[in-house]
Formats: structure tokens, C-alpha cells, sequence
């Protein structure tokens, strides 16, 4: 199994995982022509992708599924709530599962989380294949023993670090958007995330990625001053993923 990044970030994620003749796109929010554009770096065509899952219907997930969908004849899974919701567009085939169920696309067995997050049924995924597990975990707001218990024993991870809370008390966000950001139902925080990394690590974990940083609300100085603190062994090893980029593909069969 790998995974890569068309980016990641408040303005469009999309993370590819591959395994055998399998690739599966999680979250679309990019327009067509730059999802085209950033799959063909990483050698990949709208026509490669099996299977989209989505994980809510914020636009930075959701806003290119339904013309990807349509115009490569792609099917959808998402969530009975993420589909009501009416942001993903008309799909070509659309899949409705209940948050906390599994399925199987290909070759990669599929596991819902329901994670607290203000959508209407939001949820992250955990993927294996080839003896190989990789947990997606981003747009949670606060973290639930449910939420810790379903992404223990990933070989991959990759994890939400979204704001730094002073930068965001500090920062020019409305008072509203500021709670929400940093609310239960929001994002969570450097501190929040090192220590649900902290939960999640062991033996098993050997590639983890700092994704959906925040551009206004975070650095990756302030990242790093977390990881440097906490988590020392991470802090050269990890990778990081970005907005403009998102990441190259890594490998989790080594
Ligand atoms: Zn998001
Ligand atoms: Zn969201």
C-alpha cells in the first residue's frame, strides 16, 4: 500500500491510496482541471481512481466529488449524512454507508470512524491492504476513546495538526469562526493532536504525516516546537503536507 497527496489544507484535500491494481481518492476539494493537474504528478489520471470516499461535506472536501465523479464515471461512498447534506454535486454512482460501518473497494478493506466534527455524519477512515494499515485522520474537533481505540496499530497515519491556539486566539479570524475553529466540533489544536499521537504510537507506526495545517493559524516552527517536546523521534522523520503540494507518494511495504 501507498498514499500521497493532491494537498491539504482549509482551501482543498485529496489523499490517494494505492495497493495492487486499487486507488481510491479520499476527499476531492479541488476544481477538475487542478485535480487532473495534481494526480498527473503523482502519474495518476482521473481514470485511474476506483472509488471515491468522502469524509464530510465542507467544500474543502467535497467541492470537485460530484463533476470527478461524473465526468470519469467514478463511484462515491459517503456517509447517509454526508450524502443528505446535498454538497456533493450529482455522483455517478453513490454509495451510502452509516458512520462506524466498513466495505471493501478492490483490494482495500474500508473502516469508517465517526469522528465530532460540525458536518451532518462526518467521518475518517482506516484502510488496509496488504497486510498493511493506514488511519486518515483530519476535521475532528476533540478526540474520543472511540477515536483512539479504532487508529491504534496503523502502520501510517496521517493526522490533523490545524492551529496553534495562541496563534489563533492572536489571529484575525471573527470571534465566531475563532470558536469554531477551536471548538469541539472544530479542529484540533498542535497540543491536541501530540497528544493523541502519543495515544497512537508504537511499534507498529512508522510513517506519520502532519497534514491540514492551517496557513493563518499555525507554522510549522510551532509544529516542530511540539514534536521537539514530545515527540523527539518524529521530529526529522516526519512528513509534512501542504496546501500548495500536498505530498509524493510513501511507500508503507518497507
Ligand atoms: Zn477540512
Ligand atoms: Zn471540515
Amino acid at each position: 500500500m501507498r498514499v500521497a497527496s493532491l494537498g491539504s489544507g482549509s482551501k482543498g484535500n485529496g489523499t490517494v491510496v494505492a495497493s495492487g491494481e486499487t486507488c481510491l481518492l479520499i476527499d476531492c476539494g479541488f476544481s477538475l482541471r487542478e485535480t487532473t493537474r495534481r494526480l498527473a504528478r503523482l502519474g495518476l489520471a482521473p481514470g485511474d481512481i476506483d472509488a471515491i470516499l468522502v469524509t464530510h461535506e465542507h467544500s474543502d472536501h467535497a467541492a470537485g466529488v460530484g463533476t470527478l465523479s461524473r465526468g470519469h464515471g467514478i463511484p462515491v461512498y459517503a456517509t447517509h449524512g454526508t450524502a443528505a447534506s446535498g454538497r456533493l454535486g450529482e455522483c455517478a454512482v453513490l454509495e451510502r454507508f452509516n458512520a462506524g460501518e466498513g466495505f471493501t473497494v478492490g483490494c482495500v478493506t474500508v473502516r469508517s470512524v465517526a469522528v465530532p466534527h460540525d458536518a451532518r455524519e462526518p467521518c475518517q477512515y482506516r484502510l488496509a491492504a496488504g497486510g498493511r494499515e493506514l488511519g486518515i485522520l483530519t476535521d475532528l474537533g476533540s478526540v474520543t476513546p472511540h477515536v483512539v481505540a479504532a487508529y491504534r496499530g496503523c502502520q501510517g497515519l496521517v493526522l490533523e495538526f490545524n492551529h496553534d491556539s495562541t496563534m489563533l486566539a492572536a489571529g484575525a479570524y471573527p470571534p465566531a469562526l475563532k470558536r469554531r475553529v477551536g471548538g469541539e466540533w472544530g479542529h484540533l489544536n498542535n497540543r491536541q493532536a501530540s497528544d493523541l499521537l502519543a495515544a497512537l504510537d508504537g511499534p507498529a507506526l512508522r510513517h506519520l504525516v502532519i497534514a491540514h495545517m492551517s496557513e493563518k493559524n499555525n507554522s510549522p516552527a510551532a509544529v516542530r516546537e511540539v514534536l521537539a517536546a514530545e515527540h523527539p523521534a518524529w521530529l526529522e522523520r516526519a512528513h509534512w503536507a501542504c496546501q500548495g503540494e500536498g505530498f509524493g507518494w510513501i511507500p508503507l511495504d518497507d
